[in-house]
């Protein structure tokens, strides 16, 4: 199996390109539960949906999140009863959450959830949660301690960021078969994801950062940030806030001792000696994906410096 460490919306694009030019039933996913949150009673993973989504064919690519051509009637009710209105779900969206939080109140794990989610939804790849117990990403900021959907959506990433902290990571253990998967992987690959608030939390996970440290696959990761800014998102406010470079350099020391290689866009090619200085090869390539073409392009990319076959 091809494991791969994913958030969600860069995480998602990435995802759908290695499901299209490889077999689907291949990829282990691994997916960052930092930013669940409890909406209206019910268990929201915005990451784990935003993958599935993808993966689905369902993904509002102009929002980046939840179901295209979704409505918001349920939304626009809650409103006019007072409710909160700062995190959006559409009405289709919702039948999701509904589903996931009556298999967890069946008894189900999130794990289980998670799959019965994806199978329903037609997806083939494997999509696990980090873990089963909850860990919180959540950021000390010049507004006070928000969660990251609070500071993501509600504040729009404005208050400086001081620190970041996964709340619960000491006390969980990997979701069920990740350690395995990571262990006898073919490859892992790192997404075009936020390293602070995607990838961190996954990492902060007790177990997950030293199996991929004791793997013998080769480890891959897509920069996120193309040319000294993020493609999207607070990306670059984040990895300034941990004291790293706003530039694949920085990302490849989130990632420190255990990523071999790092896919890094053309901006940034004269960053390939520090790199290896640090001990990481890095691929050259067109790392931004505008549409399916270019996702399955980087995807062949990713494949090819891992040493495996599409
Ligand atoms: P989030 O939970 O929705 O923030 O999802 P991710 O962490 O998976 O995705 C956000 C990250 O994806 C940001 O840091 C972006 O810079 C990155 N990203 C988005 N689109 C692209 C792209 O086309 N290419 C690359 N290399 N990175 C991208």
């Amino acid at each position: 199996v091809i494991v791969a460490l994913a958030g969600g919306t860069g995480a998602a694009k990435l995802l759908r390109g290695l499901a299209r030019v490889t077999e689907p039933a291949r990829l282990f996913i691994v997916g960052n539960t930092g930013d669940d949150l409890h909406w209206w009673g019910l268990h929201v993973s915005p990451d784990l949906d935003s993958v599935t989504y993808a993966l689905a064919g369902l993904l509002d690519e102009k929002r980046g999140w939840g179901v295209r051509d979704d409505t918001f009637h349920c939304l626009e009710a809650m409103r006019r009863v007072g409710r909160e209105t700062w995190f959006r779900l559409g009405d289709r969206d919702l039948a999701t959450h509904l589903h996931r939080t009556l298999l967890l109140r069946a008894g189900g794990s999130l794990t289980e959830a998670t799959g019965a989610i994806a199978q329903a939804l037609g997806v083939r790849a494997r999509l696990v949660p980090m873990s089963d117990d909850p860990v919180r990403t959540e950021l000390r900021t010049t507004g006070g301690w928000l969660s990251l959907e609070e500071f993501f959506v509600r504040e729009r990433c404005a208050p400086d960021v001081l620190e970041v902290v996964y709340r619960g990571a000491e006390a969980a253990r990997p979701a069920p078969g990740v350690v395995d998967a990571i262990r006898t992987a073919e490859a892992v690959v790192v997404c075009c994801s936020n390293p602070v608030t995607s990838i961190g939390p996954i990492l902060a996970v007790p177990g997950i950062l030293e199996a991929l440290a004791r793997t013998p696959a080769p480890a891959v990761a897509v920069s996120p940030i193309v040319g000294g800014q993020a493609v999207s998102g607070p990306a670059g406010k984040l990895l300034a806030a941990r004291g790293l470079d706003v530039s694949p350099l920085g990302v490849a020391r989130a990632y420190r001792p255990w990523l071999d290689t790092l896919v890094m866009d053309g901006l940034d090619a004269a960053q390939a000696a520090a790199l290896e200085r640090d001990g990481v090869r890095s691929v050259v390539a067109d790392a931004l994906m505008p549409d399916g073409a270019a996702e399955a392009r980087l995807a062949r990319v990713v494949l090819e410096a891992a040493g495996a076959t599409a």
